[in-house]
């Protein structure tokens, strides 16, 4: 038998590993930005592959500096999904340049490799690619088409830590990584990110931008504090206030040391929505799971009364959400209007189900009883 308990859409896991590891930034205290982020930058590098990674507070500043760094002329464009979060949009705002949306695959919600090429002119500087629920967009084609065309290419991975495509990590195939560590996200520090590249000269730019601007790595600088005049530094760029502090850091760090775990987690709660959707009538895939190698932060369905389907899950107290509507419908972005006939059409369907890690089989049980319902009675919906 089930409780009465209300079944969340998200839930970050964690014990007392993350409690203990705050619990040792404490003692020393040094609690802001420090040694920890350096340990969790070092090992996230190591995990991803990157030659190197910066820790920060979100990945909403992991986009906006991904695209400050390069001090583009006002304007210039900047190619994005039309179905992504506000934040992968923001940043372009963010920078005086302008969004340019491009059109979805209806097979995996994807940016569409086609329509990129349509919307493309010689004004773009930069491309975002969004691993949209943690499914790997095309990067075999975009980045050398991207790299013909002197383009930028942005992963966004805030979906995604871990995953995989043609044997190569999501955030290594353009020239950033963009996580997230947001409450909601794969790994939950509350709130938190980082950006992985393997350009020195980004790097060292990325440090300034999320520091104020500085010259100098003001660790580093600490470090050195016997030397003479350890205490110079030259601001250089326009930086903002973005670093990671220590106690998010360490928190992050023994997260990441627990992903292998969580993934697998995430694979065998997405194989048993997998098995127990298979045969419905009124519902299909927006996306082809490929679970091998993977790191999906969301399961979505597809299904024409999706309203009312929301409202029938939650009046059984399960949660239940659209993940997303198309950018250019939201108020801000109404100006950057286009042609994007597959988001229009597809997002209207599209429904996110309960996925955490600690979702236990028993909930799983009655959320899928409850889509079973659904499509059974769906005519009386
Ligand atoms: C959550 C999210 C972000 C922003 O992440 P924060 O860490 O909250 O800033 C960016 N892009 C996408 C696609 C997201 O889902």
């Amino acid at each position: 038998m089930r409780s009465s308990k209300h079944i969340r859409l998200f839930k970050p896991s964690f014990n007392h590993e993350e409690i203990n590891a705050i619990k040792e930034v404490f003692k020393k205290p040094w609690l802001g930005y420090g040694s920890k982020v350096k340990e969790f930058e070092k090992k996230f590098s190591k995990f991803i592959g990157s030659n190197y990674t910066v820790g920060l507070n979100s990945c909403t500043a992991a986009l906006h500096i991904a695209l400050a760094i390069h001090k583009f002329k006002k304007k210039k464009k900047v190619l994005v999904p039309c179905m992504t979060f506000s934040a992968t949009a923001a940043a372009v705002l963010y920078n005086n340049l302008e969004p340019v949306f491009v059109d979805i695959n209806k097979d995996d919600l994807n940016i569409s490799f086609e329509d990129l090429k349509r919307k493309y002119t010689k004004d773009c500087v930069a491309v975002m690619a969004v691993h949209f629920a943690g499914h790997p967009c095309k990067m075999d084609k975009i980045v050398p088409w991207a790299k013909k065309n002197k383009l930028i290419v942005i992963e966004d991975c805030a979906h995604t830590c871990g995953g995989t495509y043609k044997n190569k990590k999501l955030g290594m195939w353009g020239d950033f990584g963009c996580y997230s560590f947001e409450d909601k996200k794969i790994i939950s520090t509350g709130d938190g990110g980082c950006i992985t590249t393997n350009n020195k000269k980004y790097y060292e730019l990325l440090k300034s931008f999320s520091f104020h601007g500085w010259s100098k790595d003001p660790w580093e600088r600490h470090l050195k504090r016997n030397n003479d005049k350890h205490w110079f530094y030259e601001i250089v760029n326009l930086g903002f206030k973005y670093n990671m502090s220590n106690l998010i850091a360490a928190v992050a760090t023994t997260q990441l040391k627990k992903l292998a775990n969580l993934n697998s987690h995430r694979i065998k709660i997405i194989q048993k929505y997998l098995n127990g959707t298979k045969n419905l009538k009124n519902f299909s895939l927006p996306l082809k799971f490929n679970l091998e190698k993977s790191c999906y932060w969301l399961f979505i369905l597809k299904t024409k009364k999706r309203d009312k389907f929301i409202k029938f899950l939650k009046a059984n107290g399960i949660s239940a959400t659209v993940h997303l509507m198309p950018l250019p419908y939201h108020p801000i972005y109404k100006k950057f209007k286009g042609l994007f006939p597959n988001a229009k059409e597809t997002w209207k369907e599209l429904v996110s189900l309960p996925l955490f890690t600690e979702l236990k089989q028993s909930e799983i049980n009655f959320i899928l009883s409850k889509v079973k319902y659904f499509d059974k009675n769906y005519h009386k919906f």
